[in-house]
């Protein structure tokens, strides 16, 4: 590839051994693809001139956020790597919306958008993730269950097609390309640019972690809270307990003083045992991974293996693979740093067109975040077992994935995610970036 001298970018072009071998693998440590070069663009021109290259010469491009993918999501084996995070900060606040570079992390949004009172409706748990590579999945989290995902507070992109051409897309101007890029795994265009719906932020969060020592107790509850809508943010861990397990259900209720949260109506007829409360900065509860992230990279396990694994179940089917996978799952199997996330969200909230879910009032979110070893390969591949097993069985019982995995999808696997919706986006892969060129580590490929 590098024998073809790229036309000139105004940004960076790195072939460097470092660079390479950045850009070559992920946050998950189980896939490594390097590629041919790395570009950080300065402009949308120079994202349009690499793929029109590269389009024209067949060569792979993967667009790169932060690069926390589990599985090679944003790999290019021996192609082009776009790394996104490098384009110039745009971030600028009008009315009750917020346009933002798509490199822009989502802690960078809310430090745009809090000065001016407002904030995004629904955050990732983690806000070190790019604003583009978590719309290409959905972006989902404990106010889901109010707002939707983050794909459903989106208002405009700007996107770069496969073939190069610049469009701009909304709900009214080319929604095609809106609705195929919202959820649909950076397919068919490398987005640039994005235009946010904000609500008015509050200053104040207050969580109560809420311990249950029954399952079928803990489920009742979270589904109820989740339901009547009480609680600004619901999720929920469960953690492991001596030979058994505890039931954590994390509700969160946003306030601006004078006004205080009214605790007997948030808990009341609640069947927990054991509660925790702690208040907080708004801000300061979105970004609570913070600490956890440099303890985890000072101990050294933010670097291992990561084997993650979220899939969506049915209500009807919750509880028994629930328990039928915590019977299986030790310290072995989940890592020491390991954690279990489940909770529900409400069915009706969700409007983007390819976030796929299983039928019904309300789909859990079941997260294994499995911790491998840095120099175990079989043990890895027994923990990647495990999900390929715990994918298939929820799929038999009419789940979906949440579509950011350490599981070896094939381009049938995605077939069946989607459903009734595939055509619309194997239709708009071809069309807007054919050849199957554009983040390849997707694994999805049309004719
Ligand atoms: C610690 C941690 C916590 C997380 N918490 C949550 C959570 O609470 N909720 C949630 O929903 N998810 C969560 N995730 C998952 C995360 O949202 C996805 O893995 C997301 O895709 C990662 O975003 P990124 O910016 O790192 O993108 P990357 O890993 O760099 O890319 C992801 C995919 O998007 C593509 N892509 C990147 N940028 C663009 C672009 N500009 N245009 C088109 N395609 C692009 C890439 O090619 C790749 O296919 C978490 C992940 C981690 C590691």
């Amino acid at each position: 590839m590098t024998d073809e001298i790229l036309p000139a970018v105004a940004g960076e072009i790195l072939t460097g051994e470092a660079a390479l071998s950045i850009a070559g693998r992920d946050w998950g440590n189980l896939i490594h693809a390097r590629p041919g070069l790395v570009v950080r663009p300065a402009s949308v021109t120079d994202v349009a001139v690499v793929l029109r290259f590269a389009a024209a010469r067949g060569l792979p491009v993967a667009a790169r956020g932060a690069g926390h993918s589990p599985y090679g999501q944003g790999l290019a084996e021996g192609g082009i790597v776009l790394d996104m995070t490098s384009l110039p900060p745009h971030r600028v606040v009008t009315g009750d919306l917020v346009s933002v570079d798509a490199g822009a992390r989502w802690r960078e949004v809310l430090e745009t958008t809090l000065p001016h009172g407002l904030t995004p409706p629904v955050l990732t748990d983690y806000l070190e993730l790019t604003v583009a590579g978590t719309l290409v999945v959905g972006g989902i989290g404990g106010a889901t269950h109010q707002y939707g995902t983050q794909t459903d507070g989106v208002v405009e992109l700007e996107v770069v097609t496969g073939t190069g051409e610049v469009l701009t897309c909304s709900r009214d101007t080319d929604a095609e390309l809106f609705d195929a890029v919202l959820g649909g795994l950076g397919q068919c265009g490398v987005i640039t640019r994005v235009t946010l719906r904000l609500i008015p932020a509050p200053a104040r969060a207050r969580r109560w972690k809420l311990y249950y020592d029954s399952l079928p107790a803990f489920l009742a509850d979270q589904r109820a809270v989740v339901v009547d809508g009480r609680f600004d943010y619901v999720e929920g861990q469960l953690i492991p307990d001596g030979d058994g397990w505890r039931y954590m259900l994390e509700a969160v209720a946003y306030y601006t003083p004078p006004e205080e949260p009214d605790e007997a109506a948030l808990l009341d007829s609640l069947g927990f045992g054991e509660s925790e409360v702690e208040d907080t900065t708004y801000f300061g509860f979105l970004n609570r991974m913070a600490d956890g992230e440099a303890a985890l990279r000072a101990e050294g396990s933010w670097f291992h293996p990561h084997q993650w694994l979220n899939v969506f179940l049915t209500d009807d089917t919750v509880e028994q693979i629930v328990a039928e996978t915590l019977a299986a799952t030790g310290e072995a199997e989940l890592g020491a740093t390991g954690l279990i996330l489940l909770y529900p969200v409400r069915n009706d909230r969700l409007k983007t067109p390819l976030f796929s879910v299983p039928p019904g009032e309300i789909s859990w979110l079941f997260s294994p975040l499995r911790t491998g070893s840095p120099d175990d390969p079989l043990h890895n591949a027994r923990l990647l077992e495990l999900n390929v097993d715990l994918h298939r069985k929820a799929r038999e019982r009419g789940g979906k994935v949440y579509p950011s995995n350490a599981l070896p999808m094939s381009t049938e696997d995605w077939r069946a995610h989607f459903g009734a919706v595939w055509p619309k986006l194997a239709e708009a892969k071809a069309r807007y970036a054919p050849g199957n060129l554009l983040n390849p580590g997707q694994r999805l490929r049309v004719p």
